[in-house]
Parts: structure tokens; sequence; C-alpha cells
């Protein structure tokens, strides 16, 4: 504890009449202060009380080391935001510095409305042009509720998250950077034929939709693949047990007899090793560093979607050719 005296210059005049105030009286204060080594410090003075003696308003004497909201000094209050901004947990800051778990979450909670938001409400614009933006969406810890992600792809930085309705959460984001803003953006990376694709295409016409590799594939995967499985297993008679795995039944009756069947069975399997060969040539297009090499991967694949007659056969390719020769354009 470090007992001190206030520098102080006269007594003030009173803010409501102008007349000058009188001492009213006085109390020890105790600001908690940065620590020295080991030890917490604290720093100790009288502060006075001042009254008007024409109007009667009373108030306590300003302390210019004070923080604000808090009884610490500025001093420890900058130590605590800092450590905070180096990424220390609540625990260790509070560890550190002596102070109340409470405070150093009211701390931080400052710390980050004065960095995010203009007034403590409103969401600061991002400082940076984004020429590339990337959105997602996630789960949250409880696997109900979804968040939705915007980032700009260059820095990584965190640009919008919100809970909601994925369109929804394009339209807010784009009235928060408002449209001169989104001038400047040339393309966004999300998931295909998704609410955020249409939300950007309907607000930025301009901006080009890119498809990540991880997307696309997980797409192929679920409603290519899906849809080609489904349809074997209509063909074969198959049926999906309670814990999704597969049981074929040996023996199926068909008017159109085992021979057939059989045709059937070598076309289905040549159907997925074509997929297979389309999914090998997707992974290897995304691996392409440069436009011309992926260009030519992509209409292999489209060859080979048309080739053989895929698209005739079951409806749910023609979103491969759709993607691909629609104005998207995969990212490199
Ligand atoms: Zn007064």
């Amino acid at each position: 504890m470090l007992h001190g005296e206030l520098e102080r210059g006269e007594v003030p005049f009173c803010p409501a009449c102008g007349q000058k105030m009188h001492i009213h009286g006085s109390r020890i204060t105790m600001l908690r202060h940065l620590r020295f080594g080991s030890r917490l410090s604290a720093v100790s003075f009288e502060k006075r009380r001042y009254r008007c003696p024409c109007c009667g308003h009373t108030e306590m004497e300003s302390v210019p080391f004070k923080a604000d909201d808090h009884n610490i000094t500025r001093e420890l209050f900058q130590f605590t935001r800092d450590l905070l901004a180096y990424g220390f947990t609540n625990k260790e800051v509070s560890e550190l510095t002596g102070l109340g778990k409470n405070t150093v979450k009211e701390i931080d909670l400052q710390r980050l409305k004065d960095k995010y938001t203009v007034d403590g409400k409103t969401l600061r614009k991002p400082e940076k042009q984004a020429r590339f933006l990337g959105v997602d969406e996630f789960k949250l810890h409880n696997g109900y509720k979804y968040a939705s992600l915007i980032i700009d792809m260059e820095s990584g930085h965190i640009l919008w998250l919100a809970h909601g309705k994925r369109k929804r959460t394009v339209y807010d984001f784009i009235d928060h950077v408002d449209e001169a803003w989104m001038d400047g953006v040339e393309a966004v990376a999300c998931d295909m034929n998704s609410d955020f694709q249409k939300a950007f295409e309907e607000r930025c016409p301009h901006i080009q939709p890119v498809f990540d590799y991880f997307h696309l594939v997980k797409n192929f995967n679920e409603k290519v693949v899906g849809a080609i499985r489904k349809d074997e297993e209509a063909a074969e008679g198959k049926v999906i047990s309670r814990g999704g795995e597969l049981f074929s039944q040996p023996v199926v009756v068909r008017k159109s007899g085992y021979v057939q069947r059989y045709e059937e069975l070598i076309r289905q399997n040549q159907l997925f090793f074509t997929l297979d060969i389309i999914k090998d040539k997707l992974a290897n297009a995304y691996k392409q560093t440069d436009e011309a090499a992926m260009a030519e991967e992509i209409s292999d694949i489209m060859d080979i979607c048309t080739v053989k007659s895929i698209v005739h056969h079951f409806s749910s390719l023609e979103h491969v050719i759709r993607y691909f020769c629609g104005d998207a354009m995969p990212l490199l």
C-alpha cells in the first residue's frame, strides 16, 4: 500500500452556478495498482468532497489517475487490457493482476466493444477493403443452432458472425458494409446452390461465386453419388436398416429376368467406376495452380459426364454439368 497526497490546484467552481465551491469533507480512498515483483500494490490518498454554498451542488474530487468505472489506477487498467489483448485467459489475468473475475470480465467486455464497435452497439465497418469473401455455416456446441460466418479470405479476419437464416445474414452484412464496399469485392467462396450464393447474386450481381474443393466434393457425394446409390437401391430392392447399413436381398425377382438385372448391375458398376474417375479428376483439378490446366481437367469431367450419357439416366448429375458450365467458376 502506497499512501500519498493528491496534487491539486485551486478549489473548483460549481458546474451549475459558477460559484467557488467549499470543501465539504474528505475520506481515504484506495485504488488497486500495478504489481511490483510478486506483490500486488495499491495506492491510497485523501479524496475531497466539494459543495457549492450557493446552490448546494456537491461532487467528488476528480482523480486523474483513476480508471473510469473501476476502483483501480489507469496504469492497472491498461496493464489488464494489454494482458487480455495478448491472449491471456480471464483466469490468468485475474491471478496476475489480483483483480476479481468480474472486474476482469468487465474490462475485457469493454475492450472488445472498443475494438469491434463504434458506440458499444454498432459493429465497426471493416477497415480494409476485402477482395475475396468466404461464407460458411457451422454448428454451435449444442448442435441445434447454426451460426453463419463471413470472413476476408486474404487476411482471415472475421467480418460477420450471426445466427439465423442464411440469406438474412448476407443481407445484414451487405447493409452493414454498404454497397460501395461490396463493389470492391470480386468473389465470394460459398456452398454451391446455397442461400448464401443466391443472396449474394441477388444483391451484388457483379460478385463471382466460387466453390471451394471441400464444398464441391461434399455436394458431389451427397447429391450425385447419393442420388445414384438411391436409384441403385431402388433397382435392386435394397433396404436401409435403422443404422444406415445396407442389406441387399439376395433374391430379387424382377419381371425382366435375371439377364437384364445382370446387365443393369454391370451398367451401374460402370457408373460408380465413372464417378470414381470424376472424383479423382475433381481432386486433381483443384490441385492445379494454373487456370488453363484446371480448365482442362474440368472440361475432361464434363466430357465424361456427357459421353457416358449419365445425365440421361440420372438427372442429379446435371448439377455437376451445371456447376461447371454455368458462370460460376471453381476456386483456384
Ligand atoms: Zn452552485
